[in-house]
């Protein structure tokens, strides 16, 4: 039977899978990328865990897939990449497709998991949508007119470092007040220790420490009612909502996908989200954009994408 292999490359772990043509993941493994030493190191673990899943099956490989961080689309390189323990610069779709003999497709991670989106999960059939993927950072894919937008360089599309508060949080990009200080679950956090410090407001989250703190504790604090809790999720989704709206006035999509560990809250983030969405949006955008959990899980949108690259060549 024939499949392709889709790559997840991401800064904690690299996942693998096995993936026939209607999206279904047959065999998967993955492997700590930030336990290896450098990229001669990750391509021997990478090239192991392929060779594993390929053993004893009867597969016909039609190609290869993947999507990582700090990708040159047009030279198949991953360059400078901040989170992994990579030279600035590596020849990922060279040394793979030497290896393999097969063709070997490389786009940045958020767009993957866009084309997973588009291909097998929410954003299926659709024409225009936008991708927002929540988690450490912000990510975001764009499909407009049909075509995933990559611009020249294959970096268009980075809403996580559009400017929503000139002068705001300081951002690992290097500038301030972009979106991602503020949705995102670092951003969550960020929000609950400044209305810690702004405001009297008791919560069992006071007792946290700033790195002891994740998303989960906010979530379930919000989850059993606790107001500071309930809060951020409410100014996340205000920022986030009037982000969307100005977006969908540049590209007017016909629905905004979430995903994602942060989307995972539903409607503490949802409902404030759509609410400030519709206050926001022009006229002629309300009441018409949905805005829609990812379908494929936490962890395989971008796995189905890189997949999906083989099949739709
Ligand atoms: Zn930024």
């Amino acid at each position: 039977m024939q499949f392709a292999l889709g790559i997840d490359l991401g800064g904690t772990s690299t996942k693998l899978a096995l993936i026939d043509a209607a999206g279904h993941i047959v065999a998967r493994s993955s492997f700590s990328t930030s336990d290896r030493t450098d990229e001669h190191d990750f391509f021997r673990f990478l090239f192991e865990g392929i060779d594993g899943l390929l053993a004893g099956q009867d597969v016909q490989l039609v190609g290869i897939g993947a999507g990582a961080p700090s990708v040159n689309e047009q030279q198949g390189t991953i360059e400078n990449a901040a989170n992994l323990p990579f030279s600035p610069k590596v020849e990922f779709v060279k040394t793979v497709q030497e290896r393999y003999g097969l063709p070997v497709h490389l786009v940045k991670d958020s767009n993957a998991s866009s084309l997973g989106e588009w291909h097998f999960g929410a954003a299926k059939g659709m024409t225009n949508f936008l991708l927002l993927t929540l988690g450490t950072g912000l990510g975001c894919g764009i499909v407009a007119n049909g075509r995933l937008l990559g611009g020249e360089f294959g970096h268009g599309g980075e809403a996580g470092h559009i400017c929503v508060q000139p002068g705001g949080r300081a951002c690992g990009c290097g500038r301030f007040g972009c979106l991602e200080t503020y949705v995102s679950a670092t951003g969550l956090k960020r929000t609950v220790f400044e209305l810690m410090s702004n405001s009297l407001i008791a919560s069992p989250l006071r007792s946290e420490s700033y790195d002891g703190m994740t998303a989960r504790h906010i979530f379930e604090a919000a989850q059993s009612g606790d107001e500071l809790a309930l809060l951020a999720f409410g100014k996340t989704g205000e920022i986030l909502g009037r982000a969307v709206a100005d977006m969908a006035a540049w590209f007017e999509p016909e629905a905004v996908v979430m995903s994602g560990g942060l989307a995972m809250a539903g409607d503490l983030l949802f409902v404030p989200t759509v609410d400030s969405m519709e206050r926001h949006a022009l006229a002629f955008h309300k009441g018409k954009i949905k805005v829609l959990p990812s379908t494929l899980g936490e962890n395989d949108a971008a796995l189905l994408g890189a997949a999906a690259l083989v099949w739709k060549q």
